[in-house]
């Protein structure tokens, strides 16, 4: 009936989602599923920040506000960029969006044109070459492996550099690897952009979840850094809100903002009303000890993860620094998806096949559930391994 446009009928659904989808229909119809495909925290939303939500409904605050959001919200993302980051950005530098995605989604339509080339280091987030390819820009990725413990080095960027690359997108800690670029790995990389016009966009999401090492933003470590860096980040992951939808940019070029901010103001206009008094609780620092005792969680999982998919024959893993993913080795040769597809289909075990992130012989487990379920999933792992895939 309809003429679908080529843009829409070549992007790809998010793969995390799709599976996460999967897992949840086939719960849902009885099947004992244990699913460990979402990138999404399993403790509920702080009190504090619930009730900030609530005071902000009975005040009647339900109205429209300024598409980039409320002047006391965008203060309380710049004091905090400036308390915890090191990034001294005005209100007029900064734009919240309904999650980090649309973040990202502006960042890419306000920057790409047909053709511009813009670096990803692989393995990615699923999300970002679907809004480059959607944006007219061409994905070039960076291909790393654990013996660069999957980060790219200055070489390596060097190399992919070219008159029409127009960014650099940088997640540290990484979705789907964990890893954190340190300081002197940051301004390695740096240097080797001092004479581009090439943008960084730096996606933090993961930052509050850091368990070995310090984490650094991008944009600080240098002024001409701070330049070119467009600094994304969120409230899902940290302080577990993952479905009120707050994400947010900020950059030193309030123009681009200005021009995002117009985009916004045609698409989605502000973020919800109520989101936007309650992300002042999280950002002021007031439910710093939830945040903490999250990650503390988070570090329990992981360590026991770790450990006891590396006593699985055949499986491998690398500790990962930050976030709660594991990205876990299943051999060369071997489908990712197909490995995926039996998981699910003999043990009722869902996680995220490494091809979704560019990379074969991989596949993703979330450990953002509770010790429990990581136990009784790594145990079904195990069976599977020791029945299907004997090494
Ligand atoms: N960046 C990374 C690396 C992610 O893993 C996610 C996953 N949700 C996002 C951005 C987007 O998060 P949200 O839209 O929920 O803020
Ligand atoms: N970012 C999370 C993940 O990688 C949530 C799903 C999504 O937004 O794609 O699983």
């Amino acid at each position: 009936m309809f003429l679908y446009s080529n843009r829409i009928r070549n992007l790809n659904e998010s793969a995390t989602i799709a599976i996460s989808t999967l897992a949840a229909t086939l719960k849902s119809q009885g099947r004992d599923i244990l699913s460990f495909s979402a990138g999404e925290p399993d403790f509920d939303t702080p009190e504090l920040i619930k009730q900030a939500a609530k005071d902000a409904l009975d005040s009647g605050f339900t109205k429209y506000t300024p598409v980039a959001g409320i002047p006391d919200l965008k203060q309380a993302i710049a004091s905090k960029l400036k308390r915890e980051n090191n990034l001294h950005y005005e209100e007029a530098q900064i734009l919240v969006s309904n999650g980090a995605k649309q973040s990202l989604f502006n960042v890419f339509q306000a920057l790409i044109d047909e053709g511009d080339e813009v670096l990803i280091p692989s393995p990615y987030w699923v999300t970002y070459p679907e809004l480059v390819t959607y944006s007219g820009g061409r994905n070039v990725f960076i291909q790393t492996s654990p013996e660069s413990s999957f980060k790219i080095t200055p070489a390596m960027l060097h190399e992919h550099i070219t008159p029409r690359t127009k960014a650099l997108v940088l997640t540290t800690p990484s979705n789907p690897t964990g890893m954190v670029y340190d300081r002197a790995e940051l301004e390695a990389l740096a240097s080797v952009l001092q004479d581009t016009n090439i943008a960084v966009i730096a996606d933090e999401m993961y930052e509050k979840l850091v368990y070995d090492g310090e984490f650094v933003s991008a944009g600080s470590v240098s002024e001409d850094m701070f330049r070119r860096t467009i600094t994304i980040n969120g409230l899902s992951k940290s302080v577990a809100m993952t479905g009120w939808r707050m994400g947010y940019c900020a950059c030193a070029d309030s123009k681009l903002i200005k021009l995002m901010t117009n985009l916004q103001s045609q698409c989605t206009s502000n973020i919800n009303s109520i989101t936007q008094k309650a992300s002042i609780i999280a950002l002021e620092g007031k439910v710093d000890a939830q945040i903490e005792s999250m990650r503390q969680a988070f570090l329990e999982r992981r360590n026991i993860a770790v450990e006891q998919i590396n006593a699985i024959n055949g499986l491998s893993v690398l500790a990962p620094q930050g976030a709660f993913y594991l990205f876990i080795r299943i051999g060369d040769g071997l489908d990712s998806m197909e490995f995926c597809k039996q998981l699910l289909e003999k043990e009722g075990v869902a996680l995220v096949p490494g091809s979704a992130f560019g990379m074969e012989g991989y596949v993703r487990f979330s450990f953002a559930c509770s010790t429990q379920q990581i136990l009784a999933g790594i145990e079904r792992l195990a069976r599977f391994m020791a029945t299907h895939f004997r090494a």
